[in-house]
């Protein structure tokens, strides 16, 4: 489970984070719904630990994220802008991420041909990034987080820059594999139906304060306020 406790996070006198609390139950796709500038990136990355709070705890399993080193948490992560290295194949792009871990080339070879097939890139495991879609670069991305077995996926508005039937493809590829692999997934995305579609539970942040957390089908049916209300009757 992931669980934050009265979360501050300020960048200069800009408050982007106010006392938020919140509980991801462990197997949960759970996605950080918002606006442009309500906080969702700066939640991330005090999750994945590039940033830390100015107050409250973050626990994953229970232990406090400020005391496990960096390269002992176990998180994957996935961006908008796929961060790829354009002089590496994709094999060697995924391979990557188990460079900094203590892992034999047969067994990281093993690991990596797994992600691949995963996300069905197996015959494209020796292309360049600049000669893949769009869609197949943010598949390399995803085999690049996933090749570490996180126990926890962060995913940065990972189909923001795909068109509509791509994002779709990948919606459902994404939510097949986070349930055979049984991960936590912490999803970001200013998208209210891809929200809707995909998660077991929607956090709608405005602000850097959370409106309403919970089920699709609460948020939809059972908004607290008229902001929830006309945020996700958006996408009708
Ligand atoms: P978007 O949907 O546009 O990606 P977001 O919800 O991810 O938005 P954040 O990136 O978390 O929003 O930013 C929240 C606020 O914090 C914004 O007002 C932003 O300008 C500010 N902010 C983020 N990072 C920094 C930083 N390093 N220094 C100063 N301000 C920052
Ligand atoms: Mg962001």
């Amino acid at each position: 489970s992931v669980r934050l406790d009265a979360i501050r996070k300020s960048y200069g006198t800009t408050t982007v984070l106010r006392d938020l609390s919140l509980d991801i139950p462990a197997g949960c796709f759970c996605t950080l719904l918002g606006s442009s500038g309500s906080g969702k990136s700066t939640l991330l990355k005090l999750i994945a630990g590039f940033e830390t709070p100015d107050a409250g705890v973050i626990r994953i399993g229970g232990n406090d994220v400020g005391k496990v080193p960096v390269n002992r948490r176990n998180i994957g992560m996935v961006f908008q802008n796929y961060a790829l290295f354009p002089h590496m194949s994709v094999r060697h792009n995924v391979s990557f991420g188990l460079d900094m871990r203590r892992i034999s080339p047969g067994e990281s070879a093993r690991r990596v041909d797994e992600a691949l097939e995963m996300v069905g890139l197996d015959d494209l495991a020796d292309r360049r990034p600049r000669d893949l879609s769009g869609g197949q670069q943010q598949r390399v991305a995803l085999a690049r987080a996933l090749v570490i077995r996180p126990d926890i996926l962060l995913m940065d508005e990972p189909l923001g820059a795909l068109d509509r039937a791509l994002r779709q493809t990948l919606q459902v590829q994404i939510r097949v594999i986070q349930k055979e692999l049984g991960i936590t997934v912490i999803f970001v995305t200013h998208d209210q139906e891809e929200a809707l579609h995909m998660s077991d539970q929607i956090v709608l942040m405005r602000q850097g304060a959370i409106e309403q957390a919970g089920s699709p089908w609460e948020l939809y049916r059972q908004p607290k306020n008229r902001f929830v209300a006309s945020f996700l009757d958006e996408c009708n």
